[in-house]
């Protein structure tokens, strides 16, 4: 069997993308809130219970929009997970806060949810969980907590479309919510994103953020007879070749969903045995969480053997890479960070491996993926058959 390279991820286009950025271009209008964005914004709305949902142009923007919106000053306290991008902890850094990282748990890159309360303090005003891998963070306990100290949740859902918590929706639960359609996750439009608004009190107040301080949105409503400057903002919004893109990978987010799941499990069946040799942790899915088939992680059991893995993978012309260095030890943070060491961040940052995992790879791919992994743990692998005819 010759084998073929596997690059680490592909974005998948659905079909009508392109048709569709055609119709936004005909339309003659194609700057932001226009059809194709408010389309889009209704499927959020309708699907997954969000009061109020806007497009941005990214996650990483949502964020920003969030940090306004809880009107985060110096001197505030947000309390994030070390163990996530950057993007988690820039927005409130721009807004003059201080940032306190939280460590993840032993079981799961997630914070450690058992750890926060030792982190409030009276200056403290948000929580960032992040839904990691699309996998729900104990979101009952985090809210209780919320509500006993008066804080704001605010929901980093980039990676979580399509995933629940006891049956609701990741990114209906917090205050607010984010959510990316950046090329590498589930749903994309190269780049985007989503700011999910749970709480009446942000919902006049975050169209006007989002465009630019203003009150043009009432003014296309009718409401007012002339816009003009009421508040801090930014420009925000997508344009429509953007938002027409993201519409048609909406409209198959079933089957993008459907396929990406068949690959996972098929991936964690294959890898189970190895697994249960104590070789690498499989991700772990708590009884009130989904899957959403975002990512098939691995920890490995020390730096080393994940170099090896990677090293190894790689000679095969597969790329498996790894990701998020520890925010508190990052070259911008590490001064500033209260000397807390944060263990299982830490961890993760050194054994964690993402294996490729995108709408397009094959049965085969993971077959050869997998077997590499066996090859290397020297244990025989007793496939079952397989069904290619996916
Ligand atoms: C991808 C990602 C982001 C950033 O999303 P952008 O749309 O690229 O700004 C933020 N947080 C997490 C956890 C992510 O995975």
């Amino acid at each position: 069997m010759t084998s073929i390279e596997i690059p680490f991820n592909k974005p998948y286009l659905t079909g009508r993308e392109t048709q569709y950025i055609i119709e936004a271009v005909n339309s003659g209008k194609l700057s932001g809130n226009g059809l194709f964005t408010q389309k889009c914004q209704r499927f959020l709305e309708n699907r997954y219970g969000f009061r109020k949902a806007l497009l941005t142009t990214s996650c990483t923007d949502a964020l920003e929009m969030a940090a306004m919106l809880a009107n985060i000053q110096p001197g505030d306290e947000v309390i994030v997970p070390s163990y996530t991008f950057v993007s988690t902890a820039l927005p409130f850094i721009r807004q003059g806060a201080t940032v306190v990282f939280a460590d993840s748990s032993a079981s799961q890159p997630h914070l450690d949810v058992r750890l926060l309360e030792s982190l409030i303090t009276p200056r403290t005003k948000a929580i960032v969980p992040v839904h990691y891998a699309g996998i729900a963070c104990d979101m009952d306990k985090l809210m209780r907590l919320a509500e006993k100290y008066n804080l704001l949740v605010i929901e980093d859902a980039a990676q979580a479309i399509e995933s629940f918590y006891k049956g609701r929706a990741l990114g209906s639960i917090g205050h607010l919510a984010t959510f990316s359609f950046h090329e590498t996750k589930n749903i994309i439009a190269g780049e985007g994103g989503l700011l999910a608004i749970n709480d009446e009190r942000f919902l006049h107040r975050s169209e006007i953020i989002w465009e630019k301080g203003t009150n043009r949105s009432e003014f296309f409503r009718g409401e007012v007879n002339k816009y003009g400057w009421v508040d801090v903002g930014s420009s925000f919004l997508p344009s429509e070749v953007i938002s027409a893109f993201l519409y048609a990978q909406l409209e198959n987010l079933e089957q993008i969903q459907n396929r990406r799941m068949d690959l996972w499990s098929y991936y964690y069946e294959a890898l189970r045995p190895l697994a249960e040799k104590g070789h690498f942790q499989l991700p772990l899915i708590p009884d009130y969480a989904s899957n959403n088939a975002h990512m098939l992680y691995l920890v490995c059991n020390s730096l080393d053997d994940r170099n090896q893995l990677i090293a190894t993978l790689k000679e095969q012309g597969i790329l498996a890479v790894f990701h998020y260095l520890s925010l508190h030890k990052s070259d911008y943070y590490n001064e500033k960070h209260d000397g807390r060491t944060l263990l299982h961040a830490d961890r993760y940052s050194n054994c964690l491996v993402r294996l490729p995992l995108f709408y397009e790879l094959t049965y085969q791919a993971i077959d050869q993926i997998v077997n590499v992994l066996y090859t290397l743990y020297a244990y025989p692998r007793h496939a079952k058959a397989i069904y290619y005819n996916h």
